[in-house]
């Protein structure tokens, strides 16, 4: 039935590429009477996974004029295969994924896109605010100018200040500052952090498409922090940053204790600075490349049941050893944030609204 799939995958396609299909169209209808947005506009982005389309509001008392965005998750499933890895083992999602449905997939996508958002942005980290969401449509807050230009991705931003390298650095700082706060606020790894993934505009970071963002105990939440830590070291290497050691940004970033507000938690990174500058001579950038290719080939245990000697190391830990373990950050996170049973008690309160299937 392989021949059936793809010719479904492609009718799929068919649909989901070129215009709206009748379903989206009547989510989007719906959106307009409750008064979500007045107007849809072309697409700002056309991706592999979805469309975003521009957006506006208009407030007929005080004749104003918001822009949102409108991310619209399309349902071929080709897409949304390699996407499983994500799902799989997350409890927020704990039956699974049903591979044959792929609208109620793109659902679950949308869904998981909606609350990560809502927790980042209830953190006060830059994110678009998450407005509505039904199905596999999702309205947010648009990132950009009152002229309903969006902000650049960080790949594509111009830093026009006097001192670019200076505001490279300061950009760098900032989001190993956001993934720090993800992480111990939110309880969120991103896990697909790139140049791409951010938009910029007058020196402040935002981040965006966290569908797929899993929380630290996901069976490969590590794994995936460790791609984005490895993805965003990448982009400001090549911007000539001076940038810090992955393993020292894993620490940093999983460290239980310490700040998860600015300005210290740029502080605690200027204090890393200073002890690597400290530690080093001339030729220890390339020592650093070196350790950064062995944390990336360090095997990460993800769960103590996966430790080798969880006796000896915890010992070790509690005697302010340890360092080396690359999860010496775990076992002490276990005591400073025992799991806990529900991170967003007040999530349920519109659950009944987003499992509302639409009539038609
Ligand atoms: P994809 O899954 O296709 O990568 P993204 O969430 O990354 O989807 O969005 C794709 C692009 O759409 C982004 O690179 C950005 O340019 C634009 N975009 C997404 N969300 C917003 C928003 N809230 N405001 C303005 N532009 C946005
Ligand atoms: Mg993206």
């Amino acid at each position: 039935d392989g021949d059936k799939d793809k010719e479904k995958d492609k009718a799929d396609r068919a649909t989901s590429e070129q215009v709206l299909d009748q379903r989206t169209r009547m989510i989007l209808l719906q959106m307009i009477n409750r008064g979500a947005v007045s107007e849809v506009h072309g697409a700002i982005s056309t991706g592999k996974e979805a469309n975003v389309y521009g957006a506006v509001l208009h407030d007929d008392s005080s004749g104003e004029t918001t822009h949102r965005a409108i991310k619209v998750y399309k349902t071929a499933i080709l897409v949304f295969k390699d996407r499983e890895r994500y799902i799989t083992g997350e409890h927020r999602f704990k039956g699974g994924f049903d591979k044959g449905n792929s609208r109620k997939m793109v659902k679950l996508w949308a869904e998981k896109e909606y609350r990560n958002l809502r927790r980042i942005y209830n953190a006060g980290i830059p994110c678009p605010e998450p407005i509505q969401l039904k199905l596999h449509v999702l309205v947010m807050g648009f990132l950009g100018d009152r002229k309903g230009w969006a902000f650049p991705r960080l790949r594509d931003a111009v830093l026009a200040g006097d001192d670019v390298d200076r505001q490279w650095r300061s950009l760098y700082v900032q989001l190993l500052g956001i993934m720090r706060k993800m992480y111990q606020v939110c309880r969120l790894v991103h896990a697909d952090l790139s140049e791409y993934n951010i938009l910029y505009n007058k020196d402040k970071l935002y981040i965006i498409d966290v569908s797929q963002s899993v929380e630290p105990d996901h069976p490969r939440s590590l794994e995936f922090l460790r791609m984005d830590i490895k993805n965003v070291g990448d982009f400001f290497r090549r911007k000539g940053v001076d940038t810090l050691s992955d393993r020292a940004i894993f620490n940093f970033i999983t460290a239980p204790t310490g700040p998860v507000e600015e300005p210290d938690m740029a502080a605690a990174i200027e204090k890393l600075y200073e002890l690597m500058h400290m530690a080093e001579n001339d030729d220890d950038a390339a020592e650093r490349e070196v350790d950064n290719e062995v944390f990336r080939n360090q095997y990460i245990p993800q769960t103590l049941e996966q430790v080798y000697d969880i006796e000896k190391d915890a010992q070790r830990v509690g005697k302010g050893e340890g360092n080396d373990l690359i999860y010496s950050n775990l076992l002490a996170d276990q005591v400073v944030n025992p799991k806990r049973e529900d991170a967003e008690p007040s999530e349920s309160s519109d659950e009944s609204d987003n499992g509302a299937e639409l009539s038609s």
